[in-house]
């Protein structure tokens, strides 16, 4: 028999396309804790199927700042961890998201068919999809007679779509030692293609506070909040340069027409391309607020940062962009790959210096769009793709 037609025999399409059918039909918008903890649910009981213990784990605190200037804590569902041989010498993980971006009064809330092999529907390619092919792929490995040699976490966090910002301690943590890592965004093209290098990205907000004053009585008494906003914005757009793009998104605060307002909220988003560009911005960024503190006579709160670090491909990423390629090669799959603008949790594994492939889910497009769907055979295609993987992480000569 040849590795095709053993693997596939083992992977379950129809009930790999029920599951994905049955979690798309769940809301779980990042803000939407009770589809969440349905969602959750449903993964622990499928993803009991495998050995090991699946844990709950609760959010680390998030806080963000609302529009008045005061800072609050944001509320987040629990992630899901399922650890399988922890003694083993060679250990991998596996993450997905649960969450999708369309909140619980999205109009877009229901799956339906575009034709025999494609379903549009919320969350099925971003990546629910990517779940289930997480599943059936370690059900495949497991039934192998292989999988002794290697062990992994599955990691399925809650906020993944607005920047995992309560599950980074968690993929950090669990990225310690891992031998290599698996992230289950769909692919970068529906040809299955999948991303490789990937820019970083960062979320400021700066809390600017002045003094009122009558706009009119005694204007030099004031302290002028938007002004000082407006200047760190053309302060801060000067830094951009080819490694790295700066988009000043939002001033919130001000007041009446007649009133010096005496507070302004900047918000900004940074892609910077490479680590280098990441930090350069960091050292240029505080002298310029204390500059705009001095000049103004304000008070500036800073907020924010970083939060998806640049992820180059190293040599050993290389390797395992390598074994997937091959993989696909056996399995009759042509996978090649592209850079790509966008971030996931692939650059936070990165970042901890394990080799990544963060686009092994399902074929599809149009996420984050009333439009996204899945190709169906890819969730069985991906999920031999995966299995194939992993027994060659088991078994094959190192990284
Ligand atoms: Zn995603």
């Amino acid at each position: 028999m040849t590795t095709q037609n053993a693997l596939l025999d083992r992977i379950d399409a129809k009930t790999m396309l029920d599951q994905t059918l049955d979690w798309a039909s769940v809301n779980s918008g990042t803000a939407n804790l009770e589809g969440l903890a349905v969602m959750a649910d449903k993964l622990s009981s499928a993803f009991s199927v495998l050995p090991g213990e699946v844990e709950l784990v609760e959010p680390a605190p998030v806080s963000a700042i609302s529009a008045d200037g005061t800072e609050f804590e944001k509320p987040h569902g629990r992630h899901l961890v399922l650890r399988v041989r922890p003694e083993a010498a060679r250990r991998v993980v596996l993450t997905g998201h649960m969450d999708t971006v369309y909140p619980v009064d999205h109009p877009f809330q229901e799956n339906s068919w575009l034709d025999d092999e494609t379903v549009n529907g919320p969350g099925t390619a971003d990546m629910k999809g990517g779940l289930c092919v997480i599943l059936h792929a370690l059900r495949a490995f497991e039934a192998s007679g292989n999988a002794d040699r290697l062990g992994y976490d599955v990691m399925i966090n809650s906020d993944e779509e607005t920047g995992s910002l309560a599950s980074r301690p968690l993929i950090e943590k669990l990225a310690q030692g891992k031998y290599a890592a698996l992230t289950y965004e769909p692919s970068a093209r529906p040809d299955g293609t999948l991303a490789h290098a990937r820019g970083g990205t960062g979320n400021y907000s700066i809390t600017l506070r002045g003094q009122s004053a009558h706009a009119g009585r005694n204007p030099q008494d004031g302290r002028n909040a938007i002004v000082a906003a407006s200047d760190l914005v053309m302060r801060i757009v000067e830094l951009a340069k080819d490694d790295i793009t700066i988009n000043p998104a939002k001033i919130e605060g001000g007041a009446a027409n007649n009133v010096v307002p005496d507070l302004a909220i900047l918000r900004f988003n940074i892609r910077p391309k490479s680590t280098h560009a990441m930090e350069r911005f960091d050292g240029e960024l505080a002298p310029i607020l204390a500059a705009i503190e001095a000049d103004h006579e304000i008070a500036i709160h800073r907020h924010g940062g970083v939060t998806r670090p640049p992820k180059p491909v190293d040599d050993r990423a290389q390797k395992l962009f390598d074994l997937v390629k091959s993989c696909g090669a056996e399995l009759g799959q042509t996978i090649g790959w592209q850079p790509t603008g966008g971030v996931c949790d692939g650059n936070n594994i990165a970042s901890c210096g394990v080799p990544v492939v963060d686009t092994m889910g399902v074929r599809g497009g149009a996420i984050h769009s009333p439009d996204e769907y899945m190709i169906v055979p890819s969730l069985a295609e991906r999920a031999a793709l995966s299995a194939l993987v992993l027994e060659k992480l088991a078994n094959g000569d190192p990284l």
